[in-house]
C-alpha cells in the first residue's frame, strides 16, 4: 500500500519562483489528503502530476494566508472541471465563512457539496478515520490557533499461512479471527493458536505535520516515533530571536523536537524567503538530528 508525501509548496509568507508557500500532498492506502493550500497551490498541483478530483479531505492548519489563499481558487476550478463529489475540509473557526464568503459573494455555486469540521486548536482528537487510516490533529503553538496533523495507518491484520490452514482442515470461520490475532477453540475443546497459522501484520507507518509553532513540547506525544516528521523551520540561529518573537521555529529547535519525540527522519521546510537556500538550515540542524531533509518544492517521499 503506498505512502507517500508530495512537497506542494516548502516556503514561508511570500511566493518565490523556487518555493511557494506551504501544501502537501498525501496519498495514504489511497486515500488522497491534502495538507494546506497556500496561494497558487493548484498550479504547483499540476505542475507535479497531483490528480484534483482525487482529493477528498483537505486540512488547513491556521489561517494566515501562506497557509490557506489558494483554497477558494482550487474548489473553484474542481468545480469547473465537473466535481460532483463532496469534499471535507478541517480548518480553525473562520475559514468556513471566508471561503463560502468568497464563492456567494461572486455567485458561484459549486457542484458538489462542502463539509467544514471545524478544529478548535485547543485539544488533539482523532478526526477521521476509515478501515485503513486515522487522521488526528493536535495543537500547535502559533500567533493565531493551528493545527498540526498526524496521519497514520490502522493496525493491519495478521498474514494467514493458507497452505498450512488448508492442509490441517480447519474450519473457514477461523479464518478472520486468526487474522485478528485471536486463537478459536473448536467445538471439541482443542485451541487452535493463531500464531500457528500466521505470520504478524507488516509495521503500521505515520506521518506528522508541524507548521507553523514556535518550539514546543507539548507536540511530542502526538508525534513520538512518527516514520516521517515535517516541522517548520522558518529560520537558522542567526534569526533565534525573530522566531521567538514570530512564533516560528529554527531548524536547530526542529531537530531537537525530531530527537526528543524519537523519529525516524526529519523534513523541513517553511523556509523564509530571506534564504537563498536550505544549506544552513540543513547544517545546523544536522548538529542535533543527523536524518534530516530540507524540502524542496517538487520532493517526493516515501513514508
Ligand atoms: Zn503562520
Amino acid at each position: 500500500m503506498n505512502f507517500s508525501i508530495t512537497i506542494l509548496g516548502s516556503g514561508a509568507a511570500l511566493p518565490t519562483f523556487s518555493r511557494n508557500p506551504s501544501s502537501q500532498y498525501i496519498e495514504c492506502n489511497n486515500r488522497h489528503i491534502l495538507i494546506d493550500c497556500g496561494e497558487g497551490t493548484q498550479m504547483q498541483m499540476r505542475k507535479f502530476g497531483v490528480k484534483f478530483q482525487r482529493i477528498s479531505h483537505i486540512l488547513i492548519s491556521h489561517l494566515h494566508g501562506d497557509h490557506f489563499f489558494g483554497l477558494a481558487g482550487l474548489l473553484s476550478t474542481m468545480h469547473l472541471l465537473g466535481r460532483d463529489k463532496g469534499i471535507t475540509i478541517y480548518g480553525p473557526q473562520g475559514l468556513e465563512q471566508i471561503i463560502r464568503s468568497q464563492l456567494e459573494i461572486g455567485g458561484t455555486k459549486l457542484d458538489f457539496g462542502i463539509t467544514f469540521i471545524t478544529l478548535d486548536g485547543k485539544s488533539s482528537q482523532l478526526i477521521f478515520e476509515d478501515k485503513l487510516i486515522e487522521i488526528h490533529t493536535f495543537p500547535l503553538k502559533h500567533r493565531v490557533p493551528t493545527n498540526g496533523f498526524l496521519i497514520k495507518e490502522k493496525t493491519k491484520e495478521y498474514n494467514l499461512l493458507g497452505d498450512l490452514f488448508k492442509q490441517d482442515g480447519l474450519s473457514i470461520k477461523f479464518i478472520q479471527k486468526f487474522k485478528n490475532g485471536e486463537d478459536v477453540v473448536d467445538e471439541n475443546g482443542k485451541t487452535h493458536y493463531f500464531k500457528d497459522y500466521t505470520t504478524p501484520p507488516p509495521p503500521t507507518r505515520s506521518y506528522a505535520y508541524c507548521s507553523d509553532t514556535i518550539y514546543y513540547e507539548n507536540i511530542i506525544p502526538s508525534i513520538s516515533n512518527v516514520d516521517l516528521l515535517y516541522h517548520e523551520a522558518t529560520f537558522t540561529e542567526l534569526h533565534k530571536q525573530r522566531a521567538k518573537a514570530t512564533f516560528h521555529s529554527t531548524a536547530i529547535d526542529a531537530a531537537k523536537i525530531a530527537i526528543k519525540a524519537n523519529v525516524k527522519k526529519l523534513l523541513l521546510g517553511h523556509i523564509s524567503s530571506r534564504f537563498e537556500n536550505g544549506d544552513e538550515h540543513l547544517k545546523e540542524a544536522k548538529t542535533v538530528f543527523d536524518n534530516t531533509i530540507v524540502v524542496e518544492d517538487g520532493n517526493n517521499f516515501e513514508v
